[in-house]
C-alpha cells in the first residue's frame, strides 16, 4: 500500500481518500491518469490519499465492495462515497467542490472537528484480517464439534452392537456348562459331542466378531482431526447408487458394457456424508468402466454385512489387479505400469480410501488376474 499524503500543515483534518488500483499492465493508463489528476487537485487543497493494490489487499477490496478498478473512495468526511467507472475523472471534478464544502461544514463553530473514521488504514486492514481469522476459527471449531459428535455417536453404536455377540457367547457357554453337569444331564437331553463342538464353534465365531468390533472402536477413538472432514447424515445408499449409475450409463453404453445392479430394497440407511460417498462410488464406477474392455460387465451391489455395517461392491470383468499391488493401488499417485497409457493420475483410489476411513469404514479389492476385480467398501448403519 503506497501512501501519498503530506501531513496537513494546519490542525484541520484533510479529506481522506483511498484509491484502489490493480497492477495489470492494461490498467496502467487509467491508474496514471487519475493519480495525475489528483496531484493537480493537491496544488489547491491538500488531502490524504492512500493507493491500494487490490491484489495485495483483497480483504479491503471485499470490504469496500469494489466492482472495478480504479475506484476512488472518500472515507472522510462522512458519509463514505465510492466513485468508479470510465468517467472517474469527470466524477471527481463534479464532487470535489462538494467534498471541500462538507469538510468546511464538519468544522464546528468552536473550531472542533469530529475525529476521522480511520487514522491508519494499516490498523484497519489488521482488524479486517483478524475478523476473517475469527470467522475461520469459528467454522473450524464447528466442524471439529461435528466430528466429535460423529465419533461419540459411532462409539456408542459400536458398543451397543457388542451386546449381541456377547449374549450369544454367554448362552453357548451356559449351555455347555449344563451339558457337562451330571445332575443337569439327568434332567435334560444328553448333550452329544457334535452339539458340544457346534456350540464351541459358535462361541468362537462370536468372539471373533467381538474382537473385530473392538478394533473398530479403537480405530474410531484414535482418529485425529487431520483426517478428512465429513458431514455425515442419514443416507439412502440404494437411491444414491441408482442415481450415479443413471449418470454414468452413457459412458458404459459407449463401450457396450452391461451394467447390473443388485441392491436389496430393505437395505438399511447409512450414516454418511452424501457428497463424499458419491465421490467414492463415482471413482470406483469410473475405474470399472475405464479398465473393463468393450462388452464387459460391471455390477454394483450392496448388502447388510453386519448389524452395524453396509457393504457396497463394484465388480467388473476387467484385467484384474496383481496380488502384490492390491494394497498399493490405494496409495497416492500409484498406478499399475500396465495402465500408464490410460488417462488418470493415480489419486482416485487414495481419495476413496481417505473418505471411507473418515467414516470408520474399510475399503479393499478382491481380484482374479485376467478375470476381473471387485472393489468393496463399508459404511456405518444409521441408528436412531
Ligand atoms: P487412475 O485410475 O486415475 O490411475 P486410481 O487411483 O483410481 O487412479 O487407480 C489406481 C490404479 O489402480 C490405476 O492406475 C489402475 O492401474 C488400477 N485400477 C483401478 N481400478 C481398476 C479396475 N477396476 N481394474 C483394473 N485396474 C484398476
Amino acid at each position: 500500500m503506497e501512501t501519498m499524503s503530506t501531513q496537513p500543515n494546519c490542525s484541520k483534518v484533510p479529506l481522506q481518500l483511498l484509491l484502489f488500483i490493480d497492477k495489470r499492465p492494461s490498467s496502467g493508463d487509467k491508474n496514471r491518469q487519475i493519480q495525475e489528476h489528483l496531484e493537480q487537485l493537491r496544488q489547491i487543497h491538500d488531502f490524504d490519499l492512500q493507493v491500494i493494490d487490490v491484489g495485495e489487499q483483497p480483504h479491503l477490496a471485499e470490504h469496500f465492495k469494489l466492482v472495478a478498478t480504479p475506484t476512488l473512495v472518500k472515507i472522510y468526511p462522512e458519509p463514505r462515497q465510492t466513485l468508479a467507472g470510465s468517467n472517474l475523472i469527470a466524477q471527481v471534478e463534479t464532487w470535489w467542490p462538494r467534498w471541500q464544502q462538507s469538510l468546511e461544514d464538519s468544522v464546528g463553530l468552536d473550531g472542533d472537528q469530529p475525529a476521522p473514521p480511520l487514522q491508519s488504514l494499516n490498523q484497519y486492514s489488521e482488524v479486517l484480517k483478524l475478523t476473517d481469522e475469527i470467522f475461520r476459527l469459528r467454522q473450524e471449531m464447528e466442524e471439529l464439534q461435528a466430528q466429535l459428535q460423529f465419533k461419540e455417536r459411532l462409539i456408542a453404536m459400536l458398543a451397543h452392537d457388542l451386546r449381541n455377540p456377547l449374549t450369544a457367547v454367554s448362552i453357548a457357554l451356559e449351555t455347555l456348562e449344563m451339558g457337562l453337569d451330571p445332575q443337569q444331564q439327568e434332567r435334560y437331553v444328553r448333550m452329544t459331542p457334535e452339539m458340544m463342538s457346534q456350540l464351541l464353534r459358535h462361541a468362537r465365531t462370536q468372539s471373533k466378531a467381538i474382537d473385530r468390533m473392538i478394533t473398530d472402536i479403537l480405530q474410531a477413538a484414535r482418529t485425529t482431526s487431520s483426517q478428512l472432514q465429513i458431514q455425515p447424515q442419514k443416507l439412502n445408499l440404494g437411491e444414491l447408487c441408482l442415481e450415479i449409475l443413471d449418470r454414468l450409463s452413457n459412458q458404459s453404453e459407449s463401450k457396450m458394457q452391461h451394467l447390473k445392479v443388485d441392491i436389496p430394497s430393505d437395505l438399511p440407511l447409512v450414516f454418511a456424508d452424501p457428497d463424499r460417498v458419491r465421490q467414492v462410488i463415482i471413482n470406483l464406477l469410473d475405474n470399472a468402466i475405464k479398465y473393463t474392455p468393450t462388452g464387459g460387465t460391471i455390477e454394483v451391489s450392496a448388502l447388510h454385512r453386519t448389524t452395524q455395517k453396509v457393504q457396497v461392491s463394484v465388480c467388473d470383468t476387467g484385467p484384474g489387479i496383481p496380488a502384490e499391488n492390491r494394497e498399493r493401488i490405494f496409495e497416492d499417485r500409484f498406478r499399475l505400469e500396465r495402465d500408464e497409457a490410460t488417462e488418470g493420475y493415480g489419486i482416485g483410489l487414495a481419495l476413496c480410501q481417505r473418505i471411507v476411513k473418515a467414516h470408520y469404514g474399510q475399503i479393499w479389492v478382491d481380484s482374479e488376474l485376467g478375470r476381473g476385480s471387485c472393489f468393496h467398501f463399508t459404511l456405518p448403519v444409521f441408528r436412531i
